[in-house]
């Protein structure tokens, strides 16, 4: 949905809430370790297996880190090729999201490997966080040579780049980006709330932020930990799409004494949504929305 849409909800024939919604699934991220949650998908076979899981649930996007061996956060091309390898075959049609985080590695060479898979294991999206903030525990370093080298990369392979938010300035950095050309529309944001040090996860901020975006913008709209369920709410009640998953949030219950499963979570909104009259978008209408 266009950005300037989210405010048609009410004095319209028209609501948001027609809107088909795309669930973008984060089964794993760089932090969550197996001894924080035994349902964190770490190998390759058990991400593939979560994405299958959550596929039938109703994500129809993913957004995909890689593992070692050891449980680390990996940029090895071999990895991503399996893990995307196995959700072409069991998540047809679904849309994949590689990561470019700059969280555990800096430079633009590691980041980077991800924009190098080819044919059909070529990504739809990577992430581009798009400026440099700090995370509760270390700082995510995203100068403005690597961001434009990496938006750059992905221009040249035909890959999308997700639009990283953690606050409001990241948005008219976008701008600029695309004034310069090294961003083309149609544009897609993930817009991130609640984490300590980013934007907090208040309407007030999400309102503001979408109604910075540029006209021609899809948008998604994650919270950390147990701003998760009421950030995505917010989303959906607006006409926007939603990201959840393990990578942002381990618990199901705001209290912290039910762990939750990746199926699980996407479960809930797409159930949420049902009850709201939202549909579910298929892959196939996921891909129209996201002018793919
Ligand atoms: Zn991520």
């Amino acid at each position: 949905m266009k950005a300037s849409e989210a405010y048609e909800l009410y004095g319209s024939s028209y609501l948001p809430l027609q809107k088909k919604l795309i669930i973008n699934a984060a089964l794993t991220g760089n932090v969550p370790t197996k001894s924080d949650t035994p349902h964190i998908p770490i190998s390759p076979d058990e991400i593939i297996a979560d994405a299958r899981r959550c596929f039938s649930a109703g994500a129809t996007f993913f957004h995909v880190h890689a593992r070692d061996e050891d449980g680390r956060p990996s940029c090895r091309k071999e990895l991503f090729e399996e893990i995307v390898s196995g959700i072409r075959k069991h998540c047809p049609g679904a849309v994949i999201c590689l990561t470019t985080s700059g969280r555990i590695f800096k430079d633009y060479e590691s980041r980077s490997r991800v924009l190098g898979l080819e044919d059909e294991l070529r990504p739809e999206f990577a992430s581009l966080t798009l400026g440099s903030m700090n995370f509760p525990n270390e700082a995510s370093v995203n100068p403005p040579d690597v961001v434009k080298k990496l938006a750059n990369g992905m221009l040249s392979k035909g890959i999308r780049p997700e639009l990283e938010v953690f606050d409001t300035g990241m948005v008219n950095y976008a701008i600029y980006l695309s004034r310069k050309g090294f961003l083309r529309a149609p544009f897609h944001f993930n817009l991130f709330f609640g984490l300590l040090g980013t934007m907090p996860a208040r309407m007030v901020d999400l309102c503001h932020l979408v109604n910075s975006l540029p006209a021609d913008s899809t948008w998604c709209a994650a919270g950390g930990g147990r701003f998760q369920l009421p950030v995505n709410l917010s989303a959906m009640v607006m006409g926007g799409h939603v990201r959840v998953g393990l990578e942002d949030n381990l618990y199901y219950d705001y209290e912290k004494t039910e762990l939750a499963t990746n199926e699980a979570l996407v479960r809930r909104v797409a159930g949420l949504a049902k009850q709201m009259q939202r549909p579910v978008a298929t892959p196939a209408e996921a891909r129209e929305i996201l002018g793919l």
